[in-house]
């Protein structure tokens, strides 16, 4: 098993990076807020590292997870980043939501020292996570990637070479276009039905045995959004970033793409109205506070 640093302890890279700090395995991490990083190596006996040099210095293998490609770039230079830090050979393997520009730009400049790049984001939220279940959309070389398997495979089941570096950025991001517009585009269904006098719940079950059905409808509406539980666990922020990565895609690469642009432009304006620390589906509480119904039906939608 390669040595391995872990940068970016968050809502999905602290349950990814417990995977990795099975007895045997030499793990090092690090993260911006310190008193998360030290209370996971308590917890774990991974050696902490004050800064990500110190993590990365002997490292083979360095994942990061953290919210945009920006903040992983943002580690790489100076007399104490990670380009200057990392030996000829070793991997940055970038667990981030990224997007592909930026992600082309990291690979050329490791590139030019000898160090491997590979972009790898994940899907499977923090449960998947958890379970050591999560899909890794990978990009970059195909003998890079053989090289990190046995490090993807301790957080990842399933681990798809997606092309070139960049091609699992985009494939994330689109994933997560298409959650967006089924969160939103249940919500609105359900709004207009609750206030035709179709209760929610009527309505989820027949569309969850019907070809309306997605992951939004079978399990974040009636889990999160019926029960009014909303737990935190994947930022609207951070969707709404993918879904304009997507976006950009989608112009980059010259398509008609209109749902891909309203789509980002009403997560915007959701992430807006909604704050740094909304969760995802919260983005329903804003078709309610549209609609005028609360889906579910209790209490009214002011
Ligand atoms: P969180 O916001 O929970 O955590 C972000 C992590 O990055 C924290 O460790 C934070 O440190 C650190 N961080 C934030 N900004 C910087 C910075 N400028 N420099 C260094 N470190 C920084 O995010 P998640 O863990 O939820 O998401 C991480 C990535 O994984 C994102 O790209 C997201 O889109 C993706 N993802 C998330 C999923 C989820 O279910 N949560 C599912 C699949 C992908 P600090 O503790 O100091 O705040």
């Amino acid at each position: 098993m390669p040595r391995v640093a872990f940068l970016g302890l968050g809502a999905i890279g602290l349950p990814m990076a417990r995977h990795l700090a099975r007895p045997g395995h030499d793990l090092a991490v690090w993260n911006r807020t310190a008193s998360n990083a030290e209370a996971f190596a308590a917890d774990t006996g991974a050696r902490l590292a004050a800064t990500p040099a110190e993590a990365a210095r002997d490292r083979d293998v360095v994942v990061t997870c953290l919210p945009v490609s920006r903040d992983v770039e943002s580690l790489l230079g100076g007399a104490d980043g990670l380009l200057a830090t990392l030996q000829p050979g070793a991997v940055l393997v970038d667990c981030t939501s990224g997007d592909p520009a930026t992600s082309r730009r990291m690979a050329a400049a490791l590139a030019a020292r000898g160090i491997g790049f590979l972009d790898a984001p994940v899907s499977g939220g923090v449960s998947g996570a958890e379970q050591g279940a999560l899909t890794v959309m990978v990009g970059g070389d195909a003998s890079t990637l053989e090289r990190v398997r046995p490090v993807l495979e301790c957080f990842g089941k399933k681990i798809v070479h997606c092309g070139e570096v960049g091609a699992g950025d985009a494939l994330k991001a689109v994933n997560n276009a298409l959650l967006a517009m089924h969160i939103w585009g249940t919500a609105e269904g359900l709004v207009a039905l609750e206030k035709a006098g179709v209760k929610a719940e009527v309505a989820l079950d027949v569309i969850n045995t019907s070809s309306g059905r997605s992951n939004a409808s079978m399990n974040l509406f009636p889990d999160r959004v019926v029960t009014r539980a909303f737990p935190r666990t994947f930022r609207l922020a951070l969707l709404d970033k993918d879904v304009g990565i997507a976006a950009d895609l989608a112009r980059e690469q010259k398509i008609t793409a209109p749902l891909l642009q309203i789509t980002a432009e009403l997560f915007r304006m959701a992430h807006t109205e909604l704050g740094q620390d909304a969760d995802h589906v919260e983005a329903a509480q804003v078709v309610e506070r549209l609609g005028g119904a609360i889906i579910g039906g209790r209490g009214g939608a002011g």
